[in-house]
């Protein structure tokens, strides 16, 4: 919660204190404060779609209540933030008590992640390992990412750092026979989870879309159900441009999570619920640094009490 306070902290003071100068002098929520909120909600980048969303439904309790207090205006948006936002507990019904924890019955569980360069999609694979394997997990990574040298190199690093296999074949090489052997390695060794990292190339959607299919098929052969996560990973202080990524990942497969990274760098945290709202997807995980530990699972009533405070 601490950390989530502080990786949040720039979103927070700039969110909090624009609000405040909405409601100064004001007693009742009127049309001149919910045009301010309007505007503090897009300059945090919540989304010109969302935010007309949210200003309307704070409108229709204005209406039907006929009257709102500022000081109710805190709560008031809390609640309607919330009711866009989705994490782990809409997909299991709850939260569980350990955020890390894998399903039981799916061994190995095949994780895909898929995002664009620069988003911190290894960081957050590395991350990720380092958070199941402390919990006594064997994991493996694949270096999936096979277009960059750097991808590779920079995986077998995080694998060295956390203590876990990296199955690689080096650059150049087909993504999808590297995901076949990390499966088919974490299936022999008994492994409990298993990351596999793309290469995320945009500028050709039908390649992308082939070659994550091309992915999934191939690991298929060995476990039916894989991958059973594919987790996007955006960079949340990109603010539009994390949208426009949302768009083109979700049309080219099936994406069952997100992970919202470098949200501690920006004033514009917003961007987590209106993707959220847009994209009905959970966000399983938010980034708030460059560190091992700096990895959160999201918990939307954390989330919004930490901007309102
Ligand atoms: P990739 O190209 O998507 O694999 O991106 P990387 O994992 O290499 O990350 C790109 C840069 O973003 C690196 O310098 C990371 O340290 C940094 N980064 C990743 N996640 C976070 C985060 O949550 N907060 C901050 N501040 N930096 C991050």
């Amino acid at each position: 919660k601490e950390t989530l306070d502080k990786g949040l902290e720039k979103t927070k003071d700039s969110f909090f204190s624009k609000l405040g100068r909405a409601v100064v002098g004001k007693s009742t929520v009127d049309e001149e404060v919910l045009d301010e909120v309007e505007n503090v909600l897009i300059s945090s980048d919540v989304g010109v779609e969302t935010t007309v969303k949210i200003i309307r439904r704070i409108e229709e309790r204005v209406a039907r209540d006929k009257y709102m207090g500022t000081d109710e205006l805190d709560r008031i948006l809390r609640e309607e933030i919330a009711a866009l936002l989705s994490d782990k507990s809409d997909i299991n019904g709850k939260l569980e008590t350990d955020d890390f924890a894998l399903p039981a019955n799916k061994k190995p569980y095949v994780i895909m992640v898929v995002g664009v360069n620069g988003v911190g999609k290894t960081t957050t694979i590395g991350k990720l390992a380092a958070q199941f394997h402390k919990r006594g997990k064997q994991v493996v990574l694949g270096a999936g990412d096979t277009f960059r040298a750097a991808a590779v190199d920079q995986l077998k690093l995080w694998g060295d750092r956390v203590g876990v296999p990296v199955i690689s074949h080096g650059m150049n090489t087909d993504p999808s026979a590297v995901a076949f052997d990390a499966v088919k390695k974490a299936t022999d060794m008994g492994a409990d989870v298993v990351i596999i990292d793309t290469a995320g190339r945009l500028h050709t959607k039908v390649n992308l879309m082939n070659e994550l299919t091309k992915i999934k098929r191939v690991m298929q052969k060995i476990t039916p159900d894989a991958p059973h996560e594919v987790l996007l990973v955006l960079d949340g202080s990109t603010g539009q441009n994390a949208f426009i990524q949302a768009t083109e990942f979700t049309k080219a497969t099936e994406v069952s999570a997100l992970a919202i990274t470098k949200l501690d760098g920006t004033a514009k945290g917003g961007v987590v619920i209106g993707i959220s709202d847009q994209f009905k997807i959970p966000v399983k995980y938010i980034g708030v640094g460059e560190k091992i530990d700096d990895l959160q699972t999201f918990n939307k009533m954390e989330f919004v009490d930490s901007f309102f405070k």
